[in-house]
């Protein structure tokens, strides 16, 4: 909280401020709605206590229990235990979305009223005013046109000129909340910068900025100077989690530039993510996804997969959110390495009516992009390898879950 203070002191341009919510924050609303949702209000109501204390203490230290926005906090934590006082709907991703957005609403009070504390003047606002989205809940989409329009008659930078807001969070024309996909923060600041033609979008980390890797999984890493906008969307596609995937698209349609820094060591470039003309060479870069699942699929009467039974199996997998990361096909048989689902029954059950299918879990993916012989000798060592798949730039490998020893 100290280090954004630093931060946004030293930027003397207009500047909108795009809050996430505070660490692990998020991951405990879920923990709270799932509960409230299945009626363990025990567990519901420990967890609001948990989050609460912790963001209270936050508050508490930084300004005091007297300050504005001490009380502001609690107002929100007031409005989030009536709603989970109400009895749920049945419709599990809307009830997630109606208190998940909680998260950012309390990190963003904290931060717009320390900012303000400090005399760093801002004016805080409900994102969900202005960035308009569809109903589909927890991976709402985007209405571009009205929140542009929004955005330019609530934010006038000649009357603030900072504005303190929240990522990841949107609301419907009828002002039900929405969220856009874990993650989704910076996918705010794109919109926004996009929305305003900024100078640049900046995403603030823990880490130096991109990396070649994971520094909690490997242990030799090299931050990237600079990439292309195509790079950095195959690096997102590949799961390399600095960015969300949808962020780069609207910088790149207006050649906005997108910095990755390090708000542990702001003064030290972090990756700058921008239009490159020719190749750039970069290291190999090493992308793991854990919790894999392989699903061999084949018709029961052992007919050919064609293009009427992917058809029915996409549908099945859309329906249920099963985000696939490499496939293949052979004549009577189409494989699938896709995130771990939940629940993995019902998916097989579904697709049992008409297929045989077999998988296995415990598996891990690993992609290496701008691959070298040596490099995927490196991090395949000891490794099972149930499935691959190489192409010019990137080599991808299914391995059986075990220690990775470097
Ligand atoms: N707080 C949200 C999440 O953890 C959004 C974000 O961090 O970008 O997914
Ligand atoms: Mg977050």
């Amino acid at each position: 909280m100290r280090n954004l203070g630093r931060i946004v002191s030293s930027v003397a341009e207009d500047l909108v401020v795009v809050v996430s919510a505070m660490g692990k924050t998020t991951n405990a609303m879920e923990h709270m709605v799932r509960a409230y949702f299945d009626g363990e209000k025990d567990v519901c109501f420990r967890s609001f206590e948990d989050v609460r204390s912790r963001h209270l203490q936050i508050a508490d230290e930084l300004s005091g229990q007297s300050s504005d926005f001490y009380t502001e906090l609690e107002r929100w934590f007031e409005k989030l235990k009536n709603k989970l006082e109400e009895p749920a709907s049945l419709n599990f991703d809307f009830e997630y979305d109606q208190i998940v957005f909680y998260g950012e609403m309390f990190s963003s009070t904290i931060v717009s009223g320390y900012l303000n504390s400090k005399g760093i003047e801002n004016r805080w606002l409900d994102v969900r005013k202005v960035l308009k989205t569809n109903e589909q809940y927890r991976e709402a989409e985007v209405d571009w046109d009205l929140s542009a329009k929004l955005m330019k008659k609530e934010i006038d930078f000649s009357r603030n000129r900072i504005y303190v807001t929240q990522g990841f969070i949107g609301g419907t024309i009828n002002n039900l909340s929405t969220t856009l996909g874990r993650e989704g923060s910076d996918y705010t600041s794109a919109v926004l910068g996009y929305v305003f033609d900024a100078g640049h979008t900046a995403i603030w980390k823990d880490v130096p900025g991109i990396l070649n890797a994971d520094p909690r999984w490997y242990p030799d890493t090299k931050k990237i100077n600079e990439i292309s906008y195509r790079e950095a969307i195959e690096l997102a596609f590949y799961g390399a989690q600095v960015i969300h995937p949808k962020t780069i698209k609207p910088l790149e349609n207006k050649r906005i530039p997108l910095l990755v820094n390090s708000f542990m060591r702001p003064e030290l470039p972090g990756t700058r993510i921008h239009k490159i003309e020719g190749p750039l060479r970069l290291p190999p870069v090493y992308i793991l996804k854990k919790d894999q699942v392989l699903m061999t699929i084949s018709p029961k009467d052992f007919s050919f997969i064609v293009e009427d039974n992917l058809s029915e199996i996409f549908n099945i997998f859309s329906k249920r959110r099963v985000k696939i990361n490499m496939m293949h096909n052979s004549a009577i048989n189409f494989s699938v390495c896709m995130n771990g689902v939940d629940p993995l029954d019902e998916l097989l059950k579904e697709l049992s009516e008409k297929y045989v299918v077999k998988y296995n879990d415990d598996l891990e993916l690993v992609t290496v992009r701008h691959y070298t012989d040596e490099a995927i000798k490196n991090i395949l060592k000891g490794k099972e390898i149930i499935d691959s798949q190489v192409s010019r730039n990137t080599a991808r490998y299914v391995v059986r879950k075990s220690e990775w020893k470097f």
